[in-house]
């Protein structure tokens, strides 16, 4: 298997350097050069089995025999064995034909555990077989740090420091990062904002002896390794409601279009799915874009589903990639010209190909409570607001209602407990593995928005080559 990059500039890499690497050289996103398909028997004999041993079956062609089977095995294993579920991703039925998948069984309670607590596992395993080590930095506005440092804490060939805003994050956030009690992580609360914490990422990148110094490597959402171990479960919620010999919808809470990109990709395999429904709130450039075929961009506005007000969906090069015929050049010259002008027009010769395999739907904040009051009356669940505007485009959206259709959940109702407690008058608990987060003690190093503290910082702290 190997991987092109969307810009048609870089090299064709194997798996593991795509792991590695995350954005191609020539700015554009990694992709298989060909979709690995699925036969309808081989669909078939996923029914019934492990969610760990359909993560093997439905992710081994991408890895491409780059890593031993039986290791591939066995950080599948210890990756979900991280999940306070046995089944992993539950499937719940809410309606006669509307079911919720539920991705937030992990370590912080949100989906991103699902491929990052692989994808982790897969980066210190790949380091490990290079003799090669690596300093991950990273800024967080709250949402993915502790995701990113649960999936780094206690990897030998990992050192971790995560920029937050000093202040600016909400308490539980910020115990969920300073509270991870493990020698090669590190907390720095910055005093400034998100972007002044991006910035000195930036400037780190940018300082090349720096940079090669200590072998800095990012987290980010476009990595392929992410995307990859999200098919999985759109593979595991079609299996279980009758694929291959059924026809099944999903609707996706979408911000950078990853976890919905998993699903086309599911398609490419072989999976017979129903349009691939998005859900976005106030920012809605994306649903939009599906609707029209146009994109405008304008500002990001404040919502009750802050890890969807993104403008600029960077995912969705992967599927442009596609609609421009994987000509990298011309998608290369659109999306210079995205930034440049704020505005893409799809293509019209391909654009109709596209068409009929979303649909979208928006939904605004007073929609979102009402969505997850009404449905806590109906059925008793409490779900996060991320996840209500999900369930609002499966129903605004589905088709017929024969067709099973699987909204994915993709937060705990616990890491938004003010909007839930405003929906339904219920003030959701922590889970009881974090009952006691407000008694740990936190670990966190405050510093200036200055460059060469944190690099001073960071090479001070970061582990030397021999004692990890
Ligand atoms: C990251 C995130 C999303 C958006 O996922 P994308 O892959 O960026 O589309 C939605 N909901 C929650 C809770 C998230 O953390």
């Amino acid at each position: 298997m190997r991987y092109i990059s969307t810009r048609g500039a870089a090299p064709a890499l194997g798996f593991t350097d795509v792991l590695l690497a995350g954005l191609a050289r020539d700015g554009g996103l990694y992709v298989p050069e060909t979709w690995p398909r699925l036969s309808a028997d081989e669909i078939r004999a996923l029914r019934g089995l492990r969610y760990e041993e359909i993560a093997f079956r439905i992710m081994r062609p991408f890895v491409g025999g780059e890593i031993a089977d039986a290791d591939l095995q066995a950080m599948i294993a210890d990756a979900y064995g991280t999940f306070r579920h046995q089944a992993v991703v539950p499937l719940k039925q809410l309606d006669d034909n509307l079911w919720f998948m539920e991705l937030f069984h992990g370590p912080t309670l949100a989906f991103k555990d699902v491929a990052l607590q692989l994808v982790g596992r897969l980066y210190n395993h790949v380091l490990a077989k290079r003799g090669a080590r690596a300093t991950i930095i990273g800024a967080t506005s709250g949402d993915t740090g502790s995701a990113a440092l649960e999936a780094c804490r206690d990897r030998a060939g990992i050192d971790i420091f995560m920029l937050h805003p000093k202040g600016r994050v909400s308490e539980v956030q910020r115990r969920q990062m300073t509270t991870i009690d493990s020698a090669n992580v590190f907390n720095i609360a910055v005093d400034g904002s998100f972007d002044d914490c991006q910035d000195l990422v930036k400037a780190m990148f940018n300082d090349h002896a720096f940079r090669d110094s200590i072998n800095m490597s990012a987290v980010n959402s476009i990595n392929w390794a992410r995307v990859m171990a999200q098919v999985v479960y759109y593979a595991a919620a079609a299996v279980a409601l009758g694929a291959p010999d059924r026809r099944i919808g999903f609707a996706v809470p979408s911000g950078n279009f990853g976890n919905i990109f998993a699903g086309y990709v599911a398609r490419q395999m072989g999976f017979d799915l129903a349009p691939l429904i998005v859900g976005a709130n106030r920012n809605d450039i994306l649903a939009r874009f599906f609707k029209t075929g146009r994109m405008e961009i304008s500002s990001v506005e404040p919502s009750l589903s802050p890890s969807m007000d993104i403008q600029v969906s960077s995912n969705l090069e992967r599927l442009l990639f596609d609609l421009f015929d994987r000509d990298g050049k011309k998608l290369g010259d659109a999306m210079i010209e995205f930034r440049k002008t704020g505005t893409f027009a799809a293509p019209k010769e391909s654009w109709s190909r596209v068409e009929g395999l979303f649909r979208a739907a928006t939904l605004d904040d007073p929609g979102t409570l009402r969505v997850m009051g009404e449905l806590h009356h109906a059925t008793g669940e409490l779900i996060d607001p991320h996840s209500a505007i999900g369930i609002h485009a499966a129903r605004a959206c589905r088709g017929d209602r024969e067709t099973p259709i699987v909204a994915l959940g993709t937060a705990h109702p616990a890491k938004f407990p003010d909007a839930v407690e405003k929906a339904t008058g219920i003030r959701p608990g922590l889970p009881e593995f974090l009952a006691d987060l407000h008694e740990r003690p936190e670990r966190i190093a405050g510093l200036p928005k200055a460059l060469k503290a944190v690099q001073d910082y960071v090479l001070s702290h970061r582990r030397n080559d021999r004692n990890g």
